[in-house]
């Protein structure tokens, strides 16, 4: 229980608002934008009615408070985006090996690791493949095609990392724009309807009902997303396989890793999400996953390829970043002429002139795409976790 006559600003969830406050001394000396505050906050124990915590900006100097901007994005305030990093691998981490008040046995329950990629929505030039691999040629084809505007649709070179060429279309004439942003619009419903699906199939494998699936096993996902240099949006999720009771719940034995595997990549393949088609009203435009589904078991007992480990790093790593990685802009627009202000690419300048130009059209109203233009069409959340996935730390 609290009172306050703080208008404080939304930027950490209400519960841990307070302890931020607490922390702000400290934190506030990092951050590169803390936010001020005037007024006061005291928290009472539920039970006995005592004062637990109490601060008054009257007593600080200059009789404010500084408060972190808590802001998780590292190209917007690299001290907070840290702390907010480490927080989610933190949780990450609790969820698949225990820690954080999540018994050690949730590193029995079966976890896989899934991305979900956007299709092709036009040829563009290859980098390596991992951090620190060795690049590919990019698009070697004989007899060095052209597109029909006179555009070589082959690239011989081997583009290092860090490339500028890397996610650029081979010719952006041919690049489908309108259904790229599209697809990033799409997004959440392709997620939401992936993690339907995955219940689906786990509970048509056992022979079971849904309702009765829900009674022996519950799946819990954390899950972030990344933009890929081409600006699209993928998705990367730690899926995990527990009894109802959520992480402390143990796994029944017949849910193994191979019944969630084998469930989750069944459900890659059919969610589809069909809009009218940007070139043809008459038409419609079908947007599903990419045909790379990667699905892998996350191991907890070696240190393998893919351990729980490194999944935790994996997605903390995105977890703080935005379309910094495709050569975006990190706030929205209100009109075109916006983006003159900022040094984009011209890749992304005309994925954003996508979103502004299908934002007029009735059919696309419900996406929101000029809110959403300088997020590439995509609308929200960066990284979201189930309920009883793990933990919550502040922030
Ligand atoms: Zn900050
Ligand atoms: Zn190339
Ligand atoms: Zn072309």
């Amino acid at each position: 229980m609290s009172e306050h006559d703080l208008s404080l600003p939304s930027l950490t969830p209400p519960a841990a608002r307070l302890a931020v406050l607490r922390q702000a001394e400290d934190a506030a000396g990092c951050c590169r934008q803390p936010v001020r505050l005037r007024g006061w906050k005291r928290e009472h124990d539920p039970a006995t009615g005592e004062v637990i915590a109490a601060v008054d900006s009257s007593d600080q100097p200059g009789g404010y408070l500084l408060i972190p901007c808590g802001n998780r994005r590292e190209q917007v305030c690299p001290p907070c985006s840290k702390l907010y990093k480490g927080d989610t691998y933190q949780v990450l981490i609790a969820g698949l090996r225990g820690g954080h008040g999540i018994p050690e046995d949730v590193a029995s329950h079966p976890a896989v690791f899934a991305t979900l990629t956007a299709p092709s929505f036009g040829p563009v030039h290859r980098g390596p493949r991992r951090p620190g691999g060795q690049p590919p040629q990019c698009r070697p084809r004989r007899g060095r095609p052209l597109c029909e505007h006179g555009m070589p649709m082959s690239c011989g070179q081997r583009h290092e990392h860090g490339d500028p060429a890397i996610g650029q279309p081979l010719c952006s004439k041919c690049f489908d724009y309108a259904g790229a942003v599209l697809f990033n619009a799409s997004v959440p419903a392709l997620r939401d309807q992936t993690t339907q699906e995955t219940r689906r199939q786990l509970a048509a494998t056992l022979g079971l009902s849904q309702q009765s699936l829900r009674r022996h096993l519950r799946v819990s996902f954390g899950k972030v997303i990344e933009y890929q240099r081409r600006g699209l949006v993928h998705v990367h999720a730690v899926i995990r396989a527990d009894r109802p009771g959520g992480a402390a719940d143990p796994a029944p034995p017949w849910a193994g890793t191979r019944l969630l595997r084998g469930a989750v990549l069944a459900a890659v393949t059919t969610p589809a999400i069909t809009l009218p088609h940007p070139a043809d009203p008459a038409a419609v435009i079908t947007l599903a996953w990419g045909s790379q589904a990667d699905v892998r078991v996350v191991r907890r007992d070696i240190d393998g390829e893919l351990d729980d480990h490194k999944v935790a790093a994996y997605v903390a790593t995105y977890a703080v970043k935005g379309t910094e990685q495709t050569g975006g802009i990190p706030v929205p627009i209100r009109r075109l002429s916006d983006l003159d202000d900022w040094k984009a690419t011209g890749h992304v300048r005309r994925l954003i002139t996508a979103c502004w130009q299908l934002s007029h059209r009735d059919e696309y109203q419900s996406l929101r795409l000029a809110r959403w233009a300088h997020q590439l069409g995509y609308r929200g959340w960066f990284s979201t976790r189930s309920r009883r996935y793990s933990v919550t730390l502040s922030g």
